[in-house]
């Protein structure tokens, strides 16, 4: 089982910013508005992340570690309807097969917390500990009993960009929960709870909020809101592309394509377009069960979802150059 578990853990875990992705996405289905990241070394030294959710039972801590454990969904026909970010119950399991992981919690109600212990697939048993609230989960030593993964690893300053590439995507995402991160004992970002609009600002640059052109559509059960890049807007980043499903970051094809034509049609010209759009359906009518990281999706209707958002799009920019 613990080979099985290091061998999900290459899918699930390809470097420290995978594991922080998880852990991330575990405090937000907990409900958690607080949450706080601290890295040591690009974060394959350590990755603490502590939140103000709502807590594991100690009866349920062990299950926490255990591959294909999820208290997420319950039986199969909830896959069709996937309402939280984690539902496979292989974060942890994967974290833990490749780090000393430790898991401190204090469940809703519970007088106290209590902490488990992970390493090469064994277990501690719950021990009391201190926490007024939430979770505390710390992976240390990423890869420090898989060698060969371990030689993967680009420099801690590489690694650390890619962490913080995830932060910044999940902040942008959440800005109703407060974030911090900080590397090797220093704060790169305080993010107080916000409007999406003061978080775009707060993580694009002020230029972005202030070029940028507010969308917000809807058709049917379809809903889109965020900020796209001006025809004239210069400063922002060429890689300045956020789409979120749902609150989950996307990478998808569909989508860039949709809003390259739009650009394209209305302003006649390639310049990539930057934008950061949030789109928002039932949970049905979008597969999030398709790889791994869960960084793709599928639509149940992808021509509905590539025309609202390249009509949108187009009748924004068309506003801009009528
Ligand atoms: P999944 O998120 O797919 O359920 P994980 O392996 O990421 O699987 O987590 C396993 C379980 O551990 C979750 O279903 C949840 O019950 C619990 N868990 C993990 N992290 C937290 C957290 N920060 N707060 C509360 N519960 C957590
Ligand atoms: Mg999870």
């Amino acid at each position: 089982d613990h080979l099985i578990n290091q061998i999900a853990a290459g899918e699930v875990v390809e470097r420290p910013a995978s594991a922080l992705k998880e852990m991330l996405e575990n405090s937000l289905d907990a409900g958690a508005d607080d949450i706080q990241v601290q890295l040591q070394q690009g974060g394959i030294q350590l990755i603490r992340v502590s939140d103000n959710g709502g807590g594991i039972p100690v009866a349920e801590l062990p299950l926490a570690l255990a591959r294909h454990a999820t208290s997420k969904i319950r039986q199969l026909e909830d896959l069709e309807q996937v309402g939280t970010l984690g539902f496979r119950g292989e974060g942890l399991a994967s974290i833990a097969s490749v780090s000393r992981l430790s898991l401190t919690s204090r469940a809703v109600g519970a007088d106290h917390a209590w902490k488990v212990e992970a390493q090469g697939g064994e277990l501690s048993q719950p021990e009391p500990a201190a926490l007024s609230a939430g979770t505390v989960v710390e992976v240390h030593d990423l890869y420090y009993n898989t060698p060969a993964r371990r030689k993967f690893l680009k420099t801690e300053a590489t690694e650390y960009g890619h962490c913080e590439d995830t932060f910044k995507r999940m902040a942008l995402a959440w800005p109703q929960v407060a974030f911090t991160l900080s590397h090797n004992g220093r704060i790169s970002w305080r993010l107080p709870r916000q409007s999406s609009h003061q978080r775009i600002a707060a993580i694009l640059g002020e230029h972005f909020l202030e070029d940028g052109l507010s969308v917000a559509a809807e058709n049917g059960m379809l809903q889109l809101s965020g900020l796209v890049g001006s025809p004239t807007q210069s400063r922002a980043g060429r890689d300045a592309q956020y789409f979120f499903v749902n609150g989950r970051f996307i990478r998808d094809k569909l989508v860039s394509h949709a809003l390259r034509e739009a650009y394209r049609d209305v302003l006649h010209h390639e310049r990539h377009p930057v934008y950061a759009l949030f789109f928002q359906l039932p949970p049905e009518l979008v597969d999030v069960n398709v790889h791994p990281q869960k960084s793709e999706v599928k639509f149940r209707d992808s021509s509905a979802v590539y025309r609202l958002l390249k009509s949108t799009v187009q009748q924004i920019l068309a506003g801009t150059v009528a």
